[in-house]
């Protein structure tokens, strides 16, 4: 079993997109799959199609209180294999709630145990901050996965993203590793684009996967219809893309 935190502090680079629909198409290839969605806007958890005001556990729950992550899994209608444990807003309040808690970066890690190995993989899709939220995600993963936007200031935020990974891998996650960095909205017509794939494959060399997410607007309409892309339309871009990418995942686990 393999915990992945989908990280990229940076906002809209496609995280919650990618940790759908690598989700989705891994479960499609046979894999038991669970996403915990760690961000209170809860994106993974409607564009999986669950109703939010249907959802009794929630990662807010599991992180605040003594329940067994086992409560809080829901099997996911649409997907075979896939299980989410689903977000709310009230996740936002537990950065604040969790500030006298001691061990507060670990609370994750333990709840995982119970799991362990009842899974092939658990993708936690993070939100666009630096929190104890976060902090919780990096401290459980195994590895982190960060899908970049191939747009001018994607480089600033890479810094601090490795700093991050550094600081979290000195003091609380000794084997964190990064599983790979993603480019996402990706237009090889253009020359920023590439000069911003050719920075990134500087820092990051073999970890850059080959596959690259084009910008797609079928992979923007499938949240509102609450639906992965292979759901959504199977045909287009964006879903051939995903496919591609999970595809090279497994691939990158054989290595
Ligand atoms: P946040 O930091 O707020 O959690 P995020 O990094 O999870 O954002 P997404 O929510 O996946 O990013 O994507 C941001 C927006 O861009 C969404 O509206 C999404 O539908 C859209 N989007 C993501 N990937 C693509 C793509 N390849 N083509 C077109 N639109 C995309
Ligand atoms: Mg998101």
């Amino acid at each position: 079993m393999k915990t992945i935190c989908i990280f990229n502090q940076k906002g809209g680079v496609g995280k919650t997109t990618t940790n759908i629909n690598l989700c989705s198409y891994l479960a499609m290839q046979g894999k038991k799959v669970l996403t915990i969605d760690i961000d209170p806007q809860g994106n993974t958890t409607s564009g999986l199609g669950i109703d939010k005001k249907k959802i009794s556990l929630s990662t807010y729950d599991l992180l605040t209180s003594d329940i067994s992550i086992n409560d809080a899994i829901k099997q996911c209608e649409l997907v075979n294999n896939l299980y989410i444990v689903p977000s709310t807003i009230e996740l936002a309040g537990a950065e604040v709630e969790l500030i006298n808690i001691n061990n507060r970066e670990n609370i994750l890690k333990e709840k995982l145990k119970e799991v362990q190995g009842m899974f092939d993989y658990i993708f936690i899709d993070c939100p666009p901050a630096l929190g104890i939220l976060t902090i919780n995600a990096l401290t459980a993963a195994n590895s982190v996965l960060t899908p970049i936007q191939c747009e001018f200031y994607a480089l600033e935020g890479v810094g601090q993203l490795v700093n991050t990974i550094q600081l979290v891998k000195k003091s609380l996650n000794k084997k964190l590793e990064i599983e790979g960095i993603i480019l996402s909205m990706y237009n090889n017509r253009t020359k920023l684009c590439n000069e911003v794939v050719a920075e990134v494959k500087k820092y990051f060399n073999d970890k850059v996967y080959k596959t690259t997410i084009p910008k797609n607007i079928r992979l923007a309409e499938s949240p509102s219809f609450g639906l992965p892309i292979m759901l959504y339309d199977d045909k287009c871009k964006g879903a051939r893309a995903y496919e591609d990418l999970a595809i090279e995942f497994l691939e990158r686990q054989r290595r």
